[in-house]
């Protein structure tokens, strides 16, 4: 029984953990109600009803389902248009697919905050690799941050004069970095920054793990347009996978035309039987979401008792989901991802061991026993075989499993 496996001091420094963010908790119940109507609002001026969860078979044309779905993510995150489904691949997939439409030969794409997550290094970078930005003669410009690890402002607008057209990415998360995430309000002085000094560039962002954490998203100070992915928080952990674009209609228009092709782009691309998952993970995505950010709350709380180096702090004010714990030593950091892996409802009894992932530099060890494969809004937990050893935790789509998977991690660990 799990249950077990928690000694007496475990249990009562989990019950001190929580009294110490209880404010936090209930600040993100705040949250989740406002954002929850935001979903609802999007569901009922969309007039969403049982047809739209029918599918289409072949070409997809005429596709009910797959277009009223676009609008209601327009509405949730802000854009003028928007389209999102399980006709993307992944996020990294429709992030894709969103700056090839934006850009074309000559142009450069700026990133505005350090170099991006790393399976978007190799589409925008190697040159040798067909089907690149990089091989279509699009250039790459890394504004780096400052030695405060924060967002060069400066070294952004000069980097918005000298490039005459493209566009700029900016990502929420922080990914495999160790900057702190973007609030949406940061987002918006970027932006900012960016249109005042050259208009002419499109304003892209990468939403990824950071939806439905605070009441605004990037949509709404101004991107042009957002992308990200189902297995993450918008999916709510029943999406059976995809990802989505909502922006600007000349841009979604534009991403639509490079997932499927010039002059189709959405008109087609049948939805089979995934979209009724997609329209009830979108639903109770705020709800999933908060679950996942308590879960990781819960987690920094606890091992800062045990005296680990947590990014962001259990008091910190957060803007996505994800959790950086340093363990500065590969055993025990494999050891967490163990317990992780062993109070997963699904894979309980395999054993993770790291591995070349496609897409990521460094070998990567990934806990995940998840219903959908490696969906990290379910609870997981990944980290590159690299100094400084930090796991990345991320997801639980209810707070009891999450709970129940940090306190099984931290007896593996301790038990080392
Ligand atoms: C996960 C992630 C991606 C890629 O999404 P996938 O669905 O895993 O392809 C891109 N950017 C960031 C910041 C991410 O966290």
């Amino acid at each position: 029984m799990i249950m077990e496996h928690f000694s007496d001091k475990l249990l009562a420094l989990a019950e001190e953990a929580e009294e110490s963010v209880k404010d936090i908790f209930a600040k993100i119940d705040s949250v989740v109600f406002k954002n929850s109507a935001r979903v609802l609002d999007a569901f009922r001026s969309n007039r969403v009803d049982a047809t739209c969860f029918q599918g289409t078979t072949g070409y997809g044309y005429s596709d009910k389902g797959r277009e009223v779905l676009g609008k209601v993510f327009a509405e949730i995150f802000g854009g003028e248009d928007g389209a999102a489904g399980a006709s993307f691949v992944s996020g990294t997939h429709a992030i894709t697919c969103g700056l090839f439409g934006a850009l074309r030969r000559g142009d450069t794409l700026i990133s505005a905050v350090g170099a991006p997550y790393d399976t978007l290094m190799k589409v925008i970078l190697d040159e040798n690799h067909n089907g690149t930005l990089a091989s279509y003669g699009i250039g790459y410009r890394e504004v780096p941050l400052t030695a405060e690890l924060k967002p060069d402002k400066d070294a952004l607008r000069t980097a918005c004069r000298e490039v005459k057209t493209g566009a700029v990415l900016i990502q929420r998360s922080r990914g495999y970095s160790v900057r702190d995430s973007l609030s949406v309000s940061e987002i918006g002085e970027l932006i900012a920054i960016v249109k005042e000094t050259n208009p002419a560039l499109n304003v892209l962002v990468d939403n990824c793990y950071g939806e439905f954490v605070e009441l605004s998203e990037p949509g709404f100070v101004g991107a042009d347009l957002v992308m990200g992915s189902l297995i993450k928080n918008p999916g709510g952990g029943l999406a059976p996978m995809g990802g989505y674009l909502v922006g600007k209609t000349e841009l979604v228009e534009a991403g639509c035309e490079r997932l499927t092709v010039p002059g189709i782009g959405r008109e087609a691309g049948a939805s089979l039987e995934t979209l009724r998952s997609v329209y009830q993970g979108i639903f109770i995505a705020p709800h999933v979401t908060a679950q996942a950010l308590k879960t990781a709350i819960f987690c920094a709380a606890m091992m800062e008792k045990l005296g680990y180096g947590t990014l962001p702090s259990s008091r910190a004010e957060r803007h996505d989901i994800t959790q950086m714990i340093s363990f500065g030593d590969p055993r025990k950091l494999t050891r967490f991802c163990e317990g992780i892996q062993a109070a997963s409802p699904v894979d309980s009894y395999v054993t993770p061991v790291p591995w070349d992932m496609p897409g990521y530099d460094s070998p990567v060890i990934m806990a995940a026993g998840t219903f959908i494969q490696g969906a990290s809004i379910e609870l997981s937990c990944d980290a590159p075989m690299r100094e400084p050893y930090a796991a990345y935790l991320q997801g639980g789509i209810t707070y009891e499993s999450g709970k129940f998977g940090i306190m099984m991690a931290i007896s593996r660990f301790l038990d080392n």
